[in-house]
């Protein structure tokens, strides 16, 4: 069965707490499952972790932390709000209307600013700060809910990157195993660092979440000092000119490609099949432009953790995938310095010889990714294999196109019987036919642990 090569990352929630549901999406074809550090505690996170590794050993776990993200504090029930009504923002020790998660907000405002809360749906506009609670008139907006996210467009805070159940929750995914930790309102390589400073020797990878205008104007040097960029699309519209939104994607898509980092469009991609069985045609255009831009990963917000129908839209991914995919051709783009030219050298072999001999397979023996990951930028119409030594370099994978990442155990240390094992295992896998074309690429180690070599053969006989 053909599989889709852009990778599907869900957000789990009341509507994907059932097995059964998560096991169908995991055949749909999602490849990562996130958790949205807003909404859980420590044992919500073992549960759902503990259900998706029962399920498969396949899919990564994300935690989305949240950063310097601004929300409502928790209250009782919805209140209704009308066009220049005044509220009051602040702490709850002020006794302020509405407590908000940073108390000190008001340090960063001045009369006449504007702040937009859920998604946008309210705006705000700041008349005075006063006793350190902000006072505010109503331009847009019906009601006020609990726990909603508060924007502040084009205004930068100064609120530290990572909050006290920020770092709780980082030190748990990391004694957990966790795959990738997503930092929110990533605003420079600084906020990363921070992160980083919390994941001791983990091998967890880090992906930066840019929202708002100061992390898109620092991308370069976040792309450098993080592992991913996550194109978050729902507060980018909100903190941003939404019409600025589309061109940053495809900006920072192709930056991401250039070091070979995996990049995820995220938000919105099928927010009618909250409620519907089907997209619009509009949805199904926006999925396949970013995935004709060349993101990774996909990524289902609110369709996945509270919406009707998650099987079903995770299955629309996958049919809008496989037919958009038959249109990308391979492009060599290479920007990192850092990656050794030998490994970049060898990728630009694998893309030049599978596209003159029709090569049915690529197979990649990898030890942290990389050489999968770089060879996967290059978008070759074949599918990827990728074996790695480590469960978790492994499911780092599942955010990057193309790859389909499995285990094989230990090095061989001989050279002949290295690529022998290599292909042997694939076919175990079934991921490949013993008649198939394949390509290997690898470290013959022990001449070298980097990656040096090519192949070229059927499967059955590199098998022998
Ligand atoms: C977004 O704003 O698009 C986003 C992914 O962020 P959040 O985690 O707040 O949904």
């Amino acid at each position: 069965m053909q599989k889709q090569k852009t990778k599907i990352l869900c957000t789990i929630g009341p509507s994907t707490w059932d097995e059964n549901v998560l096991r169908s999406m995991v055949n749909e074809g999602m490849t990562i499952a996130r958790i949205n550090g807003a909404y859980a505690d420590i044992a919500e996170l073992k549960r759902v972790a503990a259900t998706i590794r029962s399920i498969s050993k396949n899919v990564a776990l994300m935690l989305d932390i949240k950063g310097t993200e601004v929300r409502l504090n928790k209250f009782e029930t919805p209140i209704p709000i009308k066009i220049g009504d005044e509220i009051v923002l602040g702490s709850s020790k002020q006794n302020a209307i509405y407590p908000v998660t940073y108390p000190e907000l008001y340090k960063d405002l001045k009369p006449g600013d504007m702040l937009k809360l859920d998604d946008g749906k309210v705006s705000l506009r700041v008349q005075k700060i006063e006793n350190q609670k902000i006072i505010a008139k109503v331009g847009q907006g019906r009601e006020i809910l609990p726990g909603k996210t508060i924007n502040t467009p084009g205004i930068p805070l100064s609120n530290p990157p990572l909050t006290p159940t920020d770092i709780e929750q980082i030190k748990f995914a990391v004694n957990d195993n966790w795959d990738f930790v997503a930092a929110s309102f990533v605003r420079n390589a600084q906020d990363i660092e921070e992160v980083k400073k919390h994941l001791g020797k983990s091998i967890i990878k880090v992906m930066a979440k840019i929202e708002d205008e100061q992390g898109t104007k620092n991308i370069d040097e976040i792309i450098d000092a993080c592992d991913g960029i996550i194109i978050a699309r729902g507060d980018m519209g909100v903190e941003m000119p939404y019409e600025q939104v589309p061109a940053i994607q495809k900006m920072m898509v192709q930056k991401c490609i250039l070091k070979a980092k995996p990049a995820i469009v995220a938000t919105h991609m099928l927010e009618s099949m909250i409620e519907n069985p089907n997209a619009t045609r509009a949805e199904i255009n926006d999925v396949a432009n970013a995935i004709f831009d060349g993101t990774d990963c996909v990524w289902l917000s609110a369709e996945t953790s509270k919406g009707k129908y998650p099987i079903e839209a995770v299955h629309t991914l996958k049919r809008i995938s496989l037919e958009i995919e038959k249109h990308l051709m391979p492009e060599i783009l290479h920007g990192d310095p850092d990656i050794n030219p030998i490994t970049v050298a060898l990728a630009r072999g694998v893309i030049d010889i599978v596209e003159s001999v029709s090569i049915d397979k690529i197979i990649v023996a990898t030890g942290t990714g990389k050489t999968a990951r770089i060879i996967s930028s290059f978008r070759p119409r074949q599918p990827i294999i990728a074996l790695t030594s480590n469960e978790t370099y492994k499911r780092q994978l599942q955010a990057t196109w193309g790859i389909t990442p499995i285990v094989l155990d230990t090095e061989v240390k001989d050279r002949d019987r290295g690529v022998k094992r290599i292909v042997k295992r694939v076919m175990a896998e079934k991921l490949v036919e013993p008649e198939d074309l394949v390509l290997v690429i690898r470290g013959t180690t022990p001449i070298t642990k980097k990656t040096n070599s090519l192949e070229v053969g059927l499967a059955k006989d590199m098998a022998k």
